[in-house]
């Protein structure tokens, strides 16, 4: 059984000053006022050209992000892999729009692969669509209206992206993951995901896409695909999440009066990811999985499947994930015992990762229970190393 209380083993990478700065920084996010006004004074700020940056990078920045460039990872790359925790650079600039944009995120993920080629700790690579299409765009495919010349040319690029980053990812022998986004736009990611599928998964799971199970559509996907799989002989690759945009989901379809494509409560968003997390279990031979949570009673139950279903602790087609700077007494603890861990380690500018710190912080502020428990832990690990808060 996997202690998530070992408190030394999960803070091992951090000073006694990080770890001081950690506990300040998950104080602050639990509070709702101070997250919206941290969120509203930043954007602000950077608008405004007011020099804030120093603050942002001593603060959340360094919690959260890697660094601005791959080589900046590369120090944190070292020190989580000495405890056996891999790592998947996760270029986290959002709000692209622009070609050129495009083609540089695209041209990024590019170097991920590279840097993971050449370096033992990083066998994934991971990105958004949303980093190399247009928003708009995506949207018009989803519903399903008829594209302009022009847009098919753009549609034509995006998938030429897409191909370059799979098969540069499948030549180096680098897992490629898509991350899952907002439903209105998510339908052609997974027809992308599903085309790359078929295409690179043929001898080993290769290619991965992500559900989001507080979609409550989401477990009969799966199982679809895997039924797709089975039939036309491919492997598949899932990454497992509850979903990131709840609120703005909802939002919208009672906006815009149409049934809310959210489970109705929490509950059924963590019975749909056990059942899903058990279906891949159960097809392990097939299916491919990434268990992205921060959920310690997730994390247990996959354990005690993997016992169940005599799935060796490293083996190569399940890995658990967490977000760096969050929930190290999972990533650490789980690594210790010889399960398959990688963090997602941001990197990018600092005005530019700003959407996914405020998300961050927004995540801390509405998962009350999660923050918590992090706080609970660095506090013993604190208190452990006699040092006051
Ligand atoms: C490695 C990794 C990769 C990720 N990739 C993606 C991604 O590609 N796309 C994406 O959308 N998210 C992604 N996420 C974020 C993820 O979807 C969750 O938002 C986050 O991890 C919190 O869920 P949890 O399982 O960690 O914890 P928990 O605290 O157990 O769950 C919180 C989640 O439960 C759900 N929930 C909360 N309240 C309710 C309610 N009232 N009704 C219904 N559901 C509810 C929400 O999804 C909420 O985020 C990723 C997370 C990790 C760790």
């Amino acid at each position: 059984m996997v202690n998530f209380e070992d408190t030394k083993t999960a803070f091992v990478t951090k000073s006694d000053n990080q770890l001081k700065k950690a506990y300040w920084l998950f104080k602050l996010v639990a509070s709702q006022k101070l997250v919206s006004f941290g969120k509203w004074s930043s954007e602000l700020a950077l608008k405004l050209g007011l020099p804030i940056k120093g603050i942002v990078k001593k603060t959340v920045y360094d919690q959260f992000v890697g660094g601005e460039t791959i080589e900046e990872c590369s120090k944190t790359i070292d020190a989580l892999q000495q405890h056996g925790v891999y790592s998947i650079l996760d270029y986290s600039v959002e709000g692209s729009e622009t070609e050129e944009d495009f083609e540089d995120c695209t041209q990024k993920i590019l170097e991920t692969i590279q840097f993971g080629k050449a370096h033992g700790a990083v066998s994934f690579a991971v990105f958004k669509v949303t980093g190399m299409a247009r928003f708009g765009l995506l949207e018009k495919i989803n519903a399903g209206d008829t594209l302009s010349t022009d847009e098919k040319i753009e549609l034509a690029k995006v998938k030429d992206r897409i191909m370059r980053i799979c098969r540069e990812g499948v030549e180096n022998n680098i897992c490629v993951l898509l991350d899952a986004e907002e439903t209105w736009i998510q339908q052609p990611i997974d027809d992308f995901a599903l085309e790359m599928m078929r295409m690179f998964n043929k001898e080993k799971c290769m290619i991965y896409n992500t559900l989001q199970l507080y979609r409550w559509d989401r477990l009969d996907y799966l199982k679809d695909l895997m039924a797709t799989a089975k039939e036309e002989n491919f492997y598949c690759g899932v990454k497992l999440v509850r979903g990131a945009y709840m609120e703005k989901e909802r939002e919208r379809a009672a906006e815009m009066g149409y049934p809310s494509p959210i489970q109705p409560d929490k509950e059924s968003t963590d019975r749909d990811y056990d059942l899903a997390v058990e279906f891949c279990m159960k097809n392990h031979k097939i299916m491919s999985l990434v268990a992205g949570s921060h959920n310690e009673e997730s994390a247990k139950q996959l354990t005690e499947l993997m016992e169940k279903y005599g799935i060796a602790k490293n083996n190569p087609h399940i890995w658990f994930s967490q977000l760096y700077g969050m929930s190290d007494h999972l990533s650490f603890n789980l690594a210790k015992e010889g399960y398959n861990v990688m963090k997602y380690l941001p990197f990018g500018p600092i005005e530019k990762t700003l959407p996914y710190l405020i998300r961050r912080a927004e995540e801390n502020t509405s998962a009350k229970g999660q923050t918590n428990r992090e706080l609970v832990l660095i506090e013993q690990e604190l208190k452990r190393r006699k040092i006051s808060n």
